[in-house]
């Protein structure tokens, strides 16, 4: 069974990891070194407050394509298929993290930011399962530390708030959850996915695995993955809220306060030795996260409209979840504009996007300017949208309503001046 640290070795292989060895707090001091090498090369703290603890394991699309197994032009489309055929994991007895740990502050949980409320735990998926029916739901919260046994969970009104609603409806006052950090990143791109509600996202992790092992935790009515390096058992309860935030979310500006619900820690087990997984709030590995699997629908959506999609980017500039540039076989004049808003009704948060001809690399910012610099008119090629719903994220916009103005642009050439006036000029070698 492909885990973390099978991952971690083969990154190392390939030169793609940097192993940092020196002494680090997890005090700010940590999130400077995951800054510095963000989107570049996956590190190894060797001793972050004297624990092991990985990052950037899913920092870069190439990364992700390698623990899949699968060339990078077929990533996308197998996880879509995966979350469309998702087979149940087997169980297993035991976990491999065996070791009990007294309190949360043992562990190496960083503080990122200036003006961050607190340590978080930031790369744990967390597990409930649906009250009287069968199924489970499994994503990632950013969890804020309180104390030893208690920690604040971010909630936003997605499947883990529904099973919340239904466990409160049913007149219970907690909802059992399995946390686990240090995972293969198939499970983290899983529990990332947008598979409907109901659909068990370890169902999807051992889909694109081809194996993975989960196990019944101890202490509480939940399933974490058998090679988890942390499992964190805990109970959410329904009744009682606290602070949580400020935190820097996907932008980089900083989350509002909000009231949040508590999770009650009832035992915590670690690996011996056990990694650590650090994850920077906005860096490339959590805009990958969220976004990669948005790429996908954005694809699929205008694959809808125009026969061709060559690549669809979701910027790092436009924060992984704002900007698009999707390059397409353009047939006839008009299908960049149809293009534009299957974009927008493929990834509803998405703000602004540009349409680009597939001589023009999505990968590549410069070249996108590109293409709008010599390919653009904004008197006929620009799309706008008032007031559409997008990212509650999005700090220019009407936060509490969710509202922002989207814009598209066409950035293709255009069918009614000859093909000459675009061409790429080249130097013959
Ligand atoms: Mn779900």
């Amino acid at each position: 069974m492909p885990d973390l640290r099978s991952f971690l070795e083969s990154l190392e292989e390939e030169g793609d990891l940097v192993r940092i060895d020196r002494a680090v707090s997890p005090k700010y001091e940590a999130t400077a070194l995951m800054k510095e090498y963000d989107g570049k090369k996956a590190l190894l703290f060797e001793r972050l407050a004297g624990r092991k603890a990985v990052v950037g394991i899913c920092g870069t699309k190439r990364r992700l394509s390698k623990a899949l197994g699968v060339p990078a032009e077929k990533t996308r489309q197998f996880l879509m298929e995966s979350i469309r055929n998702p087979r149940e994991p087997s169980m297993t007895k035991k976990y491999k993290a065996k070791t009990e740990l007294a309190g949360l502050t043992e562990l190496p949980i960083l503080t990122h930011f200036e003006k961050d409320a607190g340590p978080y735990l930031t790369s744990a998926i967390v597990s409930a399962k649906i009250p009287k029916e069968s199924g489970e739901n499994v994503s990632i919260h950013r969890l804020m530390v309180i104390n030893d046994n208690q920690l604040a969970i971010r909630i936003v009104p997605r499947h883990l708030h529904q099973i919340c609603q239904m466990a409160r409806e049913l007149g219970r006052s907690s909802l059992d959850v399995g946390i686990a950090v240090g995972l293969h990143p198939a499970v983290l791109l899983a529990a990332s996915s947008p598979a409907a509600f109901g659909v068990s996202e370890y169902a999807v992790a051992n889909r694109l695995m081809g194996d993975l092992e989960v196990v019944d935790c101890e202490s509480v009515d939940a399933r974490v993955p058998a090679e988890a390096e942390i499992v964190i058992e805990g109970k959410i309860a329904l009744n009682k809220q606290v602070d949580e935030g400020p935190f820097v979310d996907i932008t980089g500006t900083y989350d509002i306060v909000r009231k949040q619900p508590i999770i009650r820690v009832e035992k915590i087990l670690c690996r011996q030795d056990y990694l650590y997984h650090a994850l920077l709030p906005s860096g490339s590995e959590h805009g990958l996260l969220m976004g990669f699997p948005q790429e996908a629908k954005i694809a699929e959506s205008v694959a809808g409209v125009v026969p061709r999609v060559r690549d669809v980017n979701l910027t790092r500039g436009g924060c992984h979840w704002l900007h698009a540039a999707v390059s397409i076989d353009k047939q006839t004049e008009g299908d960049a504009k149809n293009a534009i808003l299957a974009a927008f009704a493929g990834h509803p948060s998405l703000k602004h996007v540009v349409i680009v001809d597939p001589d023009v690399d999505v990968n590549d910012s410069e070249q996108v300017e590109w293409a709008i610099a010599t390919r653009f008119q904004g008197n006929r090629g620009m799309v706008i949208v008032s007031d559409a719903r997008g990212s509650s994220l999005d700090a220019s916009g009407n936060q509490d309503l969710s509202l922002t103005t989207k814009v598209g642009i066409d950035a293709t050439r255009s069918f009614l001046k000859p093909k000459e006036k675009f061409e790429k000029a080249r130097i013959p070698s």
